[in-house]
Formats: structure tokens, sequence, C-alpha cells
């Protein structure tokens, strides 16, 4: 399968979160949270004004897994999901234009600590993972379609099959090293740490299922 190269900025992203320092790591989480509260909103603010579309509270929300068996973590919501199209465009390149500029400067400055401290966005999935997989389908879509990247080589988008509306995102949590520990990405204590500190005031359930482990 053929790979789609990364637009010069989103490489230098990536490559700038794969090299991130420890302490910044765990901030994955928050981002991929607040992606998908973001998700669950835009149906709201669509049902507000759609009369076709039922807002039911009890059927949104953000679901987190981990398996250490496969190292995988899994962050799943009932947002709005994304289209083919949409994740070529919201996945293969960075959103915010300004944000890399702002970001090289200000580290710059004041070294690496700026990561930590505003939106870093979708790529900060490849601080703790070396694979990324994401599948989606959209609000009124009968089809799905799975993103996947390894990191700076690329991406691939194929056909796939969800039966409900929203998003998967899978991310195989890298190897421990000698000098580097990914496992506490896998633990359900640490997780829910992460999730109090950084996305305590998301208005939508975080559900934590480690009931199997
Ligand atoms: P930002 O959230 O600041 O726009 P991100 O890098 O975090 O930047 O995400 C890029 C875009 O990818 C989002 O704006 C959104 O369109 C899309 N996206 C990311 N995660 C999700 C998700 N879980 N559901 C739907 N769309 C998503
Ligand atoms: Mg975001």
């Amino acid at each position: 399968m053929t790979k789609t190269a990364f637009k010069a900025e989103s490489k230098r992203l990536l490559e700038m979160m794969i090299n991130s320092i420890y302490t910044q790591r765990e901030i994955f989480l928050r981002e991929l949270i607040s992606n998908a509260s973001d998700a669950i909103d835009k149906i709201y603010y669509k049902a507000l004004t759609d009369d076709s579309l039922v807002f039911n509270k009890d059927n949104y929300f953000i679901k987190i897994t981990a398996d250490k068996a496969s190292r995988t973590l899994t962050i799943a919501d009932t947002g709005i999901g994304m289209t083919q199209e949409d994740l070529e465009n919201n996945l293969g390149v960075i959103a915010k234009s300004g944000s890399l500029a702002f970001k090289q400067e200000n580290e710059a400055k004041e070294g690496h600590n700026i990561i930590g401290q505003f939106g870093v966005g979708f790529y900060s999935a490849f601080m703790v993972a070396d694979k990324v997989t994401v599948t989606s389908r959209a609000l009124g879509s009968d089809e799905a379609y799975q993103w996947e990247s390894e990191g700076a080589e690329g991406y691939t988008i194929v056909p796939a099959s969800k039966e409900t509306i929203g998003t998967e995102i899978v991310m195989t949590i890298k190897p421990n090293t000698e000098d580097d520990q990914y496992d506490e990405f896998l633990e359900p204590y640490r997780l829910k740490a992460i999730v109090k500190k950084y996305s305590d005031f998301i208005r939508y359930p975080i559900k934590m299922d480690f009931e199997s482990q």
C-alpha cells in the first residue's frame, strides 16, 4: 500500500512529538480526550438546530481501554466522526497553521517546556505510541475509514467497518527502553490519574473499563 507523505510542517511537528522529553508525554491523553469531547460537542450543537437529530445525553461518552497483552491503548468516542476527506484534511496536515511557528519561537526561549502548556493536538499521540490507528464513521454516513501511521514516514487511509458513529483511536504503546518507560500508559491507576489531572472538567462521561485486566 502506498503511504501518503505528511506535509513538511506536519512532519516537523511529528518529529518534535516523537522526541519529546519524558515529563510531557502524559499530556497526549488530554489532547485525545479534548478532541473526543469537541467531536461530541459538534453533535450537540448540530442537534440544537437540526430537528431530525436528538441529543440524548446517555448516548454520548468517551471510553478508554487498555490491553497490556497487545500493548494497545484505545480512546473511543461517540462524536461526529470523520469522513475519508476529514481524515485526510484533519490528520494529514496541521490544523492550525500558526501554532508551529508559535511553538518554535517559544521553545527557543523557554526550552521544551512549552509543549505541556497548550494544545498540541492529535500528533501528541506519537509521544507514546509507535503506531496510531484511527477508525471513524461520520454522522450521516454508512461508510467507515481507517487512517494509520507509524510516525513521520506518512499515513494510509483504507475503507473499514464500524457499527456506530464516532471515532476510535488505537495507540500501540512504545516498548520500554533502558532510558524510557512507556508501560505506565497501559496501567489503569496511572491512566485514571492522568485523566483526573487534565480532563476533570470534560462535560461528557469518561468511561474507563479495565475490568478484564
Ligand atoms: P485541534 O483540536 O486544535 O483542531 P488536533 O490536532 O487536536 O487540533 O485535531 C485536528 C482535527 O482532527 C480536529 O480539529 C478535528 O477536526 C479532527 N479530529 C481529531 N480527533 C477527532 C475525533 N476524535 N473526532 C472527530 N474529529 C477529530
Ligand atoms: Mg485538539
